[in-house]
């Protein structure tokens, strides 16, 4: 039996730690959750209109999102992780059409968009009350996860698989034969890695003589509580100038989220992040006072991104004991369970074919000693 350590228990790690073959490994998970951005993540899976041009990028997150319905079924994620209620798109005048006619040219190879429909006015504030009403473009395949449930659940999946969590900072040490995984008060060695530790894969890999691509990036976003009974099955809006209102069950609506690319790992609640989210979203909410009438909490969390904003997952640059996987910016939600699935079908059969999805690795590392 092999020994497997992950270190980095997010959407990637906790994934491939649960779809990994236990037959052939003992797994080990290493995490230390301070700033992690699943955990602060409330997210839409409905990558299907993005503007994005990189076609591996869109062939990634495609996938991820058709891999949602085994990703259910093999976890039995409830409806307070996971929600399939649609999505609604809200765009200037003129811009709906365009957007209805790129959708049915997408669902030719994405069938998951689901029914596309541009809605009138009132239709969208009916079946989203907290929206004014204006047009929209409605896609029924859309869903909503929540970050922190859907880790609470896997971890409890990975207990009673018997896999080892360890709530605890590591670094790595490379030997002739072994990986040795250092925390404050154990050394333990491994057959092989896979590193999913988001932007802290620079501090594992620098000392190790890599140079890695890869930046942290400041995510905050609002989480209201509210009375509205429904919530649950609201369907999620995309307002026009990149933020979300992501209704959830017991009347908590989310508005996020910022993308702050100078704050680093900092993860202090501001005003500023409070300011601009309300300027964003109040155009598009019934209520113009909803900021003023609920009382919030912010979530704040550190994604990590790459030069060319696309996520990359592999074998180590000459090394196929070690997998990383990181970069996965604002789209980790969609992507991250379907690179934890490929990844641990590499483990498991020891085959990949992860071309199609990303750049080479030589990409973002490089080994320079
Ligand atoms: C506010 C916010 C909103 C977002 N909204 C969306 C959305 O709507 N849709 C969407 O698709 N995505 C969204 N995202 C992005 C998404 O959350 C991330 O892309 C994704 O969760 C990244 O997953 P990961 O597993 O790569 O990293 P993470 O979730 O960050 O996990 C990495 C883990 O590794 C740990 N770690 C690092 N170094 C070490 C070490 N040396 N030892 C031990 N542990 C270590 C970290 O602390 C962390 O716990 C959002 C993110 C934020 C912050």
């Amino acid at each position: 039996m092999k020994k497997l350590a992950i270190i980095g228990g997010g959407i990637i790690g906790l994934t491939l730690a649960n779809y990994i073959d236990l037959s052939k490994y003992n797994v080990t998970l290493f995490d230390n959750p301070t700033g992690q951005a699943t955990k602060a993540s409330a997210g839409i899976i409905s990558p299907w209109l993005s503007k994005r041009r990189n076609k591996k990028w869109y062939h990634l997150a495609k996938s991820g999102a058709a891999f949602y319905p085994k990703l259910i079924q093999d976890f039995s994620l409830p409806p307070s992780v996971y929600q399939q209620t649609g999505t609604l798109i809200l765009r200037k005048d003129g811009e709906l059409e365009p957007l209805a006619r790129l959708a049915e040219e997408r669902k030719l190879s994405a069938p998951e968009i689901g029914d596309i429909q541009l809605l009138h006015a009132q239709e969208v504030s009916t079946r989203l009350p907290l929206l004014k009403q204006l047009p929209a473009l409605s896609i029924s395949g859309g869903g909503k996860l929540d970050g922190a449930s859907y880790l609470d659940h896997l971890r409890r999946h990975a207990v009673q698989k018997n896999i080892e969590l360890k709530t605890v900072s590591a670094q790595l040490e490379r030997t002739q034969s072994h990986w040795l995984i250092h925390t404050e008060t154990q050394t333990e060695a491994f057959d092989t890695v896979a590193l999913c530790a988001g932007p802290g894969l620079s501090d594992l890999l620098t000392p190790l003589g890599y140079k890695i691509d890869i930046r942290a990036q400041k995510g905050q976003l609002l989480a209201f509580e509210t009375s509205y009974k429904n919530s649950g099955n609201w369907p999620v809006a995309m307002l026009d100038g990149e933020s979300d209102l992501i209704p959830f069950e017991n009347g908590r609506i989310l508005i996020g989220a910022t993308h702050e690319n100078e704050a680093g790992f900092d993860l202090t609640p501001t005003e500023e992040a409070y300011t601009q989210l309300k300027q964003k979203s109040i155009p598009f909410l019934s209520n113009s006072a909803f900021f003023e009438d609920h009382s919030f909490a912010y979530r704040v969390g550190t994604r990590a991104y790459t030069s060319d904003f696309a996520p990359f997952f592999n074998c180590l640059p000459n090394d196929s004991t070690a997998v990383v996987a990181s970069g996965l910016g604002s789209s980790g939600l969609t992507t991250g369970p379907y690179i934890g699935f490929l990844l641990a079908q590499y483990f498991n059969e020891g085959q990949h074919n992860w071309q199609d999805f990303q750049k080479t690795i030589d990409t973002y590392i490089v080994k320079e000693y």
